[in-house]
């Protein structure tokens, strides 16, 4: 269990004052001029050490995408954009950062957007996290009012400034591209790569998006060091994490945990357990609605890191752990699941408009039963048709959570629809 020195976030639940006179008893913006001091490639080396892997979902190595931004530039500005349009279902830790850690975000930003060579920053927050938006924007103007960004941020010499942009409730603005599109104040439409970000991104210039727990670490990692940082969580799967625990526990909630913690102990330990006990445990989605499902069996001994859960087939995603017990319709809940895929595409490519709302019509059909046996392998094959032939993540999204329902619970559709014949057979005998 993570020990509270070792804890990044000491106001996640807000028992403390957000703005900056708290931030700064907390130890936020203490010797950032000297972070600064150190140059831009000493601190991409530092963040490159401490293993810091993105917290958005992806866990691409942190260090190593700010390393891509190009030295030079032909004059085009560079720019570093922070996805704050938290929306994966299940998912609500940036939020939480937003509300009671927002000068962490800050710091960690011009931490970042100085390793990278960018004078500004744009942070994109979900139109739906309106207080979330204030507090962010307050500590903006916070900052720049104690001279920690502007023309001379933290007195560096380094000029530095923050524009917070609100969404406007389109889920498919999380993917960094449409992210992108929307800042630039187009539909929010996924684009084709490459060309990436770092070589065309923002305003056709350099940009690194990266996520809002990646950047509110930044700052704590340089000043407690990388080694500090990779000696927790587990090799190549460093460093804490915030998971939310949602779903059929007793106290559902959010905590910050080393990464690799066993799933039983973090539910047990932090969530008052499963109700009703571990044994009327179901299954688990380990990381947002957007990686596959695991059975008991499976939650009996995973840990909670990216690599772990990607050996089990699924993925750590955004660490949004969604409990679901004996009680739960797992048809029924990744039906559901699938009508919300289909209501966020975009519709620009077509296996995934199509592919979306043909997963979901059959999902909804297989919540009665009503299907044949062979629908499922069908099923099974649309998923594998949109997987990987679509522009943007989201068709991989809709089509892994049906995968890990068919591969762990397909006993269970199969009885559903012997369930609905039996039924429909004495109907018509007793006709
Ligand atoms: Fe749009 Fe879906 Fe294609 Fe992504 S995969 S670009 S959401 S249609």
């Amino acid at each position: 269990m993570l020990s509270d020195r070792d804890r990044i976030y000491t106001n996640l639940y807000g028992l403390h004052d957000w703005r900056l006179a708290g931030a700064r008893a907390r130890g936020d913006w203490d010797g950032t001029k000297d972070i600064l001091a150190r140059g831009r490639d000493a601190i991409i080396e530092e963040i490159k050490s401490s293993g810091l892997r993105g917290r958005g979902g992806a866990g691409f190595p942190t260090g190593m995408k700010w390393s891509f931004m190009p030295k030079e530039t032909d004059g085009r500005p560079s720019y570093l954009v922070i996805n704050a349009d938290e929306s994966e279902p299940g998912t609500c830790k940036d939020r939480d950062i937003l509300r009671h850690e927002p000068h962490k975000l800050v710091e960690g930003a011009l931490i970042a957007g100085f390793a990278m060579g960018a004078h500004r920053a744009f942070i994109y927050v979900r139109g739906e996290y309106y207080n979330e938006y204030k507090n962010l924007q307050a500590a903006v103007d916070e900052a720049r009012e104690a001279g920690l960004l502007g023309d001379d941020a933290c007195g560096s010499g380094w000029a530095f400034d923050i524009t917070v942009h609100r969404g406007a409730g389109a889920y498919i603005c999380g993917e960094e591209s449409a992210l992108i599109e929307s800042i630039e104040g187009k539909k929010g439409l996924p684009r084709m790569k490459p060309p990436f970000p770092a070589a065309l991104g923002l305003y056709g210039c350099p940009t690194t998006v990266n996520n809002v727990e990646t950047i509110a670490g930044v700052a704590t990692i340089m000043r407690r060091g990388a080694a500090w940082f990779s000696a927790l969580g587990r090799p190549k799967n460093s460093g804490t994490k915030i998971f939310c625990i949602s779903g059929h526990v007793n106290r559902p909630c959010n905590v910050e945990e080393e990464l690799g913690i066993p799933l039983r102990e973090l539910i047990e330990k932090h969530a008052g357990g499963v109700r009703g006990g571990w044994d009327n445990l179901q299954a688990v989605i380990p990381g947002g609605s957007s990686v596959h499902m695991i059975p008991k069996s499976v939650c009996d001994t995973v840990l909670m890191d990216y690599d772990s859960l990607r050996e089990q087939r699924t993925g750590l995603g955004t660490a949004a752990v969604i409990v679901m017990d004996k009680s739960t319709d797992l048809i029924r809940a990744i039906a559901r699941l699938a009508a919300f895929y289909k209501h966020e595409s975009c519709g620009q490519c077509t296996p995934c408009r199509e592919g979306t709302g043909w997963m979901m019509r059959m999902m909804y059909r297989l919540v009665e039963g009503r299907a044949e046996i062979a629908d499922i392998d069908l099923l099974e094959q649309v998923t594998k048709q949109v997987e990987g032939h679509t522009i943007c993540p989201l068709g991989d999204a809709a089509a892994w959570p049906i995968q890990g329902l068919l591969r762990h619970f397909r006993p269970v559709v199969e009885q559903r629809i012997a369930d609905y014949k039996a039924r429909t057979a004495s109907r018509l005998a007793a006709e």
